[in-house]
């Protein structure tokens, strides 16, 4: 007697309601295995394109998502709350598409190496991993779904996408985009549910590529470990921003108010935590003050205002958990500060806070929220040393004389760092003029996604070896 495994609805919260308004089945494991077996078969005939033709399909999968952009952008709005990151969500796939291609075309090529030996001829080539497996978070759900995917693809690489099950509203319309494509349709695939399906596709898939929370990457790293397939992580942030003696105050406030609150704070680079030079510190903190008071929630709908509301309840509460252990322990709240709550959603407004120090969980754990905590510092040596007392080190900004700036940014365990501005990073996905970047510490672990050699963490690297000579080998037994 086969025993059916009873398929569990998963029901989703709107963030703007708090109501439940979507429900999904979830793909099942067995479902799954079979989506896996399909699309490496797949792989095989996708790789055998030439990557021009691998191209014009892209190509034509953005034309039909454009087409169905109204859908689209409806689905990520309700996944999120927010109108505008929905806009540029769906913009980057076209964005990436074009610039990851342009990447490929020189990146992919396979090159001839001299080797010391005259009569010995290298060449490097590569092999894709088959079957790419992405996890990805709620946070810019679309987005970074399809981050690594789209180079992946253009590598010769099928990728089966598990999102999180908090956002799953958009993958219905982008799947039906897909569907219009069927030789992309066949090595693009996405999966729904919660975290054991996430489990699940790393035991199917060939690579990981995980974005996500530092206590997933660890579960997700280690279950690859253990099959031996690499993964490449980008986690949690606690980003910290540096205001030099010499920096200019109007500016440095601009760049922070939107780095630490764009998405409502809900990114991994978003500034978490501001140390300024003594100097400066009361002058920033009121003018900081004015223009995060200045940001208005986006009610009453997702397009009016610039702060929406926080997409995953439980993070309401991370946040309130912060805040009181601040003002507990003497912190002074300028702005914001609570968690509200407006027709059933959750909302945090824009939130400057000062006398914070390394005792609170505000200068230590990842927020996730509008929060811009500062502290002032009196020596650069005190500022290198509080930035880097983290247990992340994703990224971070630096403000003041360029010179001086990029002095300090060579001293900080970060890898991606905004020298006069912040978030500068995510803008150059898929461009090959921009260095290379990895993350440090708990942040993640792997190769750069940032850089034209970036697409190659999706190929297997070969080296043939080709002996022109007519001679014997000097190193051959004498046979
Ligand atoms: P989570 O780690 O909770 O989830 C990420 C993904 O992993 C989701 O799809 C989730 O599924 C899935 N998952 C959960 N458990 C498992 C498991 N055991 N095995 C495999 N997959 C699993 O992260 P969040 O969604 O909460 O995202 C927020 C976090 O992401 C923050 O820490 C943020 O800093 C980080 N992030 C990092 C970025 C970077 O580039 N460094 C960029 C953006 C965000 P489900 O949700 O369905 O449970």
């Amino acid at each position: 007697m086969t025993v059916q495994t009873p398929v569990t609805t998963i029901e989703v919260r709107n963030p703007r309601t708090g109501a439940v308004d979507y429900r999904f089945q979830p793909t099942t494991p067995a479902e799954l295995e079979q989506i896996a077996i399909a699309a490496r078969a797949a792989q095989v005939d996708w790789l055998a394109l030439e990557l021009e033709a691998r191209i014009a399909i892209l190509a034509r999968w953005v034309e039909k998502v454009d087409a169905a952009a109204p859908q689209i952008i409806a689905a990520v709005t309700a996944d999120t709350g927010r109108h505008a990151e929905s806009l540029r969500e769906i913009g980057n796939i076209g964005k990436w598409i074009t610039r990851w291609s342009d990447v490929a075309r020189t990146a992919l090529a396979v090159e001839p190496i001299a080797t010391g030996n005259p009569d010995i001829q290298s060449i490097a080539d590569y092999s894709p991993y088959p079957v790419l497996g992405v996890i990805s978070p709620w946070n810019f759900p679309l987005s970074l779904s399809l981050m690594d995917a789209i180079p992946a693809l253009l590598a010769g690489c099928a990728v089966i996408i598990k999102p999180s099950e908090v956002t799953p509203r958009f993958v219905e319309p982008l799947a039906a985009t897909i569907a219009e494509v069927p030789e992309l349709a066949q090595v693009l695939h996405y999966v729904r549910g919660a975290g054991e399906l996430g489990a699940a596709l790393v035991d199917q898939a060939d690579m990981i590529c995980f974005t996500g929370s530092t206590a997933t990457g660890r579960k997700v790293a280690s279950r690859a470990a253990a099959r031996f397939i690499p993964c490449f992580t980008e986690l949690g942030g606690k980003d910290p921003a540096v205001i030099l003696e010499g920096a200019d105050i109007e500016r440095a406030t601009s760049a922070i108010v939107t780095g630490a609150t764009l998405a409502t704070g809900q990114q991994c680079y978003s500034i978490e935590r501001i140390y300024v030079h003594r100097s400066l510190h009361d002058a920033f903190v009121a003018r900081l003050t004015e223009k995060a008071s200045a940001l208005k929630l986006a009610l009453p709908g997702p397009r009016d205002g610039q702060i929406g509301p926080l997409t995953f309840a439980p993070q309401a509460e991370i946040l309130a958990r912060h805040l009181a252990d601040a003002r507990q322990k003497g912190a002074k709240i300028h702005c914001g500060g609570e968690i509200e709550t407006h027709d059933g959603g959750l909302w945090c407004a824009p939130t400057v806070l000062s006398g914070v120090d390394h005792t609170m969980a505000i200068m230590t754990e990842e927020s996730f929220g509008p929060l811009m905590p500062i502290m002032a510092f009196d020596t650069v040596d005190e500022a290198v040393r509080l930035a880097n007392d983290s247990p992340y080190g994703l990224s971070g900004a630096v403000f003041g004389p360029e010179a001086e700036a990029v002095a300090v940014a060579q001293r900080l365990d970060l890898g991606g760092i905004s020298i006069n501005d912040a978030g500068l990073a995510p803008f150059f996905i898929g461009d090959a003029c921009v260095a290379e970047k990895t993350a440090f510490k708990a942040s993640g672990l792997g190769g750069s996604r940032l850089g034209r050699d970036s697409i190659k963490r999706f190929l297997r690297k070969k080296a043939l070896l080709v002996n022109r000579s007519t001679q014997k080998s000097p190193w051959w037994f004498d046979a």
